[in-house]
C-alpha cells in the first residue's frame, strides 16, 4: 500500500503474515509459535463459546519518524490482562510471554506496518479464550492464548472533531459485576444500545453507572473526562468501568504537563455545566472530543460542537506525539522493538 492508501484505511481486518498461539494445557503454557493464519480450530463446547469465558487486550504499534517500531505502555496491556484473567478464572498470561508474542507478531509483519506520517498504525489484538470440550458452566480446562493484528487507519480522517452521544437506560455492567475487566460479554450488552445511538444520529451512547444512573461511567467503549471552567481534569471513578491506559496517560500528561487539577471522581449528569471542555479516551481513537451530550430533551454543548478545545487539543498532541515518537516519553512508557 502507498502512503495514500494508509490515510483512507479504517479499522478493519486486512489480510496480514502471520499471528502468534499458544495453548495452556494440563497447567501450563506451551512456547507458542507463528502461524500464517487467523483461522483456529476448537471444540464447539468451548466455554467462550456459550459461556463468554475469555478476555482481550487492544494496543498498537506505531513507525517512528527513523522507521523504528514502538509500542505504548504494553506491560500495562499484560497487566490489565491478567486482572481480566483472574476475574473469568483463567490461567495468567506471564507478562514476559505477553510481550514477547506482541513482539514476533510485529516482527512477521513489520512490511504491514503503516509509514510514519499516515497516522496509521499496526493494532495488535491478544486474547485468551475457554476451549475444550465443556457443557456445564465451568471453567475450561484448556485455554488458547493468541495475538492477531492489523494494520488500522487514524480514526479522524479530517483531522480531531468533537461528536455527539446520547445518553440512554441502558447499561453495559452491573455494580459489582464485569465492567472493570476486558470481556467479550460486556462487549455483547453494549452492541443494541450502540445501535441505538446511531440510529439516532450519534457517535455513540453513554452509560451512566448502574446503580444510581446519575453519574457518568462511559462513553460507548472508551473513558469519559472532563475540562473545568478552573483547569480541573476530573474523570469518573467507578468499579464498572474499564481503567483505560490513555486515560491514566492523559491524567499524568495533564497533571505533569498542563498543571491540571487531577480528580478521580463522580461526574453527575445534572452537572454537566461545569465542563468547559469534554472527551472520550481509547486506545482506537485517541481522543474523541464530546461536542455534544444529549439526555432525554435536554442538550449540553461543551466547547463547540464543530470546533475542539485548546486544552483537549494539547492533551491530544502530546499523547499522539509521544505514541509516534516525536515528542519524549515519560520513563518506561515506551518499548522500542529490536
Ligand atoms: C479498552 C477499553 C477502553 C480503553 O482502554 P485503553 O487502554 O485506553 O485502550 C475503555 N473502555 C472500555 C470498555 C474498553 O474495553
Amino acid at each position: 500500500m502507498v502512503k495514500e492508501d494508509y490515510k483512507n484505511l479504517g479499522f478493519e481486518c486486512r489480510e496480514t503474515n502471520a499471528n502468534y498461539i499458544s495453548y495452556f494445557k494440563d497447567g501450563k503454557w506451551d512456547e507458542g509459535k507463528l502461524k500464517d493464519t487467523d483461522c483456529i480450530t476448537i471444540s464447539a463446547f468451548s466455554p467462550a463459546l456459550h459461556y463468554g469465558q475469555e478476555a482481550f487486550e487492544g494496543l498498537k504499534a506505531y513507525r517512528r519518524s527513523d522507521g523504528s517500531i514502538q509500542m505504548f505502555r504494553p506491560t500495562e496491556n499484560a497487566k490489565r490482562l491478567r486482572r481480566s484473567c483472574e476475574r473469568m478464572l483463567m490461567p495468567l498470561v506471564p507478562e514476559e510471554k505477553f510481550i514477547d508474542a506482541c513482539e514476533q507478531v510485529i516482527k512477521a509483519n513489520m512490511d504491514l506496518i503503516p509509514p510514519y506520517g499516515s497516522g496509521a498504525t499496526l493494532y495488535l489484538r491478544p486474547f485468551i479464550i475457554g476451549v475444550g470440550r465443556n457443557l456445564g458452566v465451568k471453567p475450561a480446562k484448556e485455554y488458547l492464548f493468541s495475538v492477531i493484528c492489523s494494520p488500522v487507519g487514524s480514526y479522524f480522517k479530517g483531522g480531531l472533531a468533537p461528536n455527539k452521544f446520547l445518553i440512554t437506560d441502558f447499561d453495559r455492567a452491573a455494580p459489582n459485576g464485569t465492567g472493570d475487566s476486558k470481556v467479550g460479554g460486556n462487549y455483547a450488552a453494549s452492541l443494541w444500545p450502540h445501535q441505538v445511538a446511531l440510529d439516532k444520529g450519534y457517535a455513540d451512547c453513554i452509560y451512566l453507572d448502574p446503580l444510581t444512573h446519575t453519574k457518568i461511567d462511559e462513553v460507548g467503549a472508551a473513558n469519559f473526562f472532563g475540562i473545568t471552567r478552573d483547569n480541573k481534569f476530573i474523570t469518573p471513578k467507578s468499579s464498572s468501568i474499564l481503567p483505560s491506559i490513555t486515560k491514566y496517560s492523559l491524567m499524568y500528561l495533564a497533571k505533569e504537563k498542563l498543571n491540571l487539577e487531577i480528580i478521580e471522581g463522580e461526574v453527575f449528569v445534572d452537572k454537566l455545566d461545569i465542563f468547559a471542555e469534554a472527551g472520550a479516551c481509547g486506545t482506537a481513537a485517541v481522543i474523541s472530543p464530546i461536542g455534544r451530550i444529549d439526555v432525554g430533551n435536554k442538550q449540553h454543548v461543551f466547547y463547540s460542537e464543530t470546533e475542539v478545545g485548546p486544552i483537549t487539543r494539547k492533551l491530544y498532541d502530546l499523547l499522539m506525539g509521544i505514541q509516534f515518537g516525536d515528542i519524549e516519553a515519560p520513563e518506561g512508557w515506551i518499548h522500542i522493538v529490536k
